[in-house]
């Protein structure tokens, strides 16, 4: 079956163009592309021969149908040869079943998705490898494009130099300095792309690269290209899956620059018209209090959206005041009967320190997440039998500074809710012995 997808304008004028063409906005009215599929094409195979197939390739060693994405290839980019993919195994990741922090927080069907537990440690790398696959598709046919670039907040960064270079593609990478973390700086060094490290703030830094990318010979890998959310819409198909086709009632994510909260969604949009499922759960987006321009909007019933200077906040990958998927997540959000909320610095901390206290290792944008998840819950919007996901964006091993920081208190603060310090002692058997009894005592 040749199974058929394009870029197609979102901005209501309908033209469309080649996936294989290096645009972003609609040449008529600039409006942003979405990549559409021929879904008559994608209809003819039963909703029950599309989880037979999936299940099959799911994790299986056949290159590339064993990973998250490429195994449900026909529904995110048909028109790539497997010759040209690239692939890390990325998705497949675990859904932790949150089973001691449910019980704490009075929800018993709470569910972690571990994106983060991925080739390069957030789950951007399920945008890249559908976007690097393509440019390696681009330039197999017809050679002229002279590099990838992307502006990044420590993630999108790491993922796409990490598929360049398996890919043997040049990649530049714009980071606003001394706003990653040293994990993340060191990603794409290591990976050999060209890293500058700019003066200014994410949004500055997007700025300069949509300047650039004006320029037909560099590919642009913000996730204003679609191709990006085709993959990231595999999270929602991975976790139906993950339940044997059972739709959660309520899936919370962590909202920047918005592009997963809209892929999300329309993974789920997609498996409903191909009568996967049947119906559609409900959405949360978290933002962090100090980068909340969506949450904003909300406060307005979306009537209103204003770019705002996001404040700095431990949650850098969502440090985000201009997010370019605003109008597609809104979209998204108002179909899924959706809401936003936020977190302040000390509640996304203690949320994620007391979620590790159950066995995670939580990243602080997981942890906005969770504290919205813990707002849900005292207002009673998610209700003791809900089945509640929660996307764990990337892994806590990325951000140890947020966690010293927290488990590490300045004389004269007030120590975190969920402090564990380390005790320095001699090497004295008494001692030691001592002091386990005195700190196990009940
Ligand atoms: C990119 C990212 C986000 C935000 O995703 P958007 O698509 O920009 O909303 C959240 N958490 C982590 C760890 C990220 O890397
Ligand atoms: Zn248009």
């Amino acid at each position: 079956m040749n199974y058929d997808a394009w870029f197609q304008c979102s901005a209501g004028c309908d033209e469309t163009y080649p996936l294989t063409e290096v645009i972003y906005r609609c040449k008529n009215c600039g409006g942003l592309l979405e990549v559409r599929h021929n879904m008559d094409l994608l209809k003819q195979r039963r909703a029950t021969e599309w989880k037979t197939l999936f299940e099959q390739r799911y994790m299986r060693t056949q290159y590339p149908y064993g990973s998250g994405v490429w195994g449900k290839k026909e529904l995110v980019c048909p028109i790539i040869d497997d010759n040209n993919i690239i692939s890390m195994y990325e998705g497949g990741t675990n859904l932790f079943w949150a089973e001691r922090l449910g019980h704490q927080l009075g929800v018993s069907d709470l569910w972690i998705k571990q994106c983060g537990n991925s080739h390069t440690g957030s789950f951007k790398d399920l945008g890249m490898t559908v976007l690097v696959s393509m440019v390696n598709q681009i330039m197999a046919e017809s050679g002229n494009l002279r590099a990838v670039m992307c502006a990044s907040t420590g993630d999108t960064s790491a993922a796409l130099a990490a598929y360049a270079s398996a890919a043997g593609i040049p990649a530049v990478i714009l980071l606003p300095k001394a706003k990653v973390t040293r994990a993340q700086l060191i990603q794409p060094i290591a990976n050999g792309a060209l890293t500058l490290s700019l003066e200014t703030d994410f949004d500055g830094c997007m700025e300069i690269v949509q300047k650039l990318s004006a320029r037909k010979d560099f590919y642009l890998a913000n996730s204003i290209n679609s191709l990006r959310i085709e993959g990231q819409k595999t999270i929602s198909i991975e976790i139906v899956q993950q339940f044997d086709w059972e739709v959660p009632d309520w899936v919370i994510i962590p909202g920047g620059n918005l592009g997963n909260v809209s892929a999300l969604g329309l993974g789920f949009l997609m498996m409903l018209e191909l009568g996967i499922i049947d119906k559609l759960p409900r959405i949360a987006c978290a933002q962090a209090e100090r980068a909340n321009p969506l949450y904003r909007s909300y406060q307005t019933g979306f009537t209103e959206f204003h770019a705002i200077t996001a404040q700095a906040t431990q949650a850098t990958a969502i440090q985000i005041g201009n997010p370019v998927s605003i109008h597609r997540a809104i979209r998204v959000l108002k179909r899924f009967d959706g809401i936003v909320d936020q977190a302040t610095e000390t509640e996304l901390a203690d949320a994620a320190a007391r979620a590790d206290r159950t066995g995670l290792f939580n990243c602080p944008h997981t942890g906005v997440a969770l504290a919205v998840l813990i707002k849900m819950v005292e207002r009673k919007q998610i209700r003791p039998d809900d089945r509640v996901i929660v996307i764990s964006t990337a892994n806590g091993l990325k951000f140890p500074d947020f966690k010293v920081a927290y488990h590490d208190v300045t004389p004269g603060d007030p120590p975190p809710r969920y402090l564990n310090t380390p005790l320095e002692l001699e090497a004295d058997y008494e001692n030691v012995l001592k002091q386990i009894s005195m700190h196990l005592e009940i």
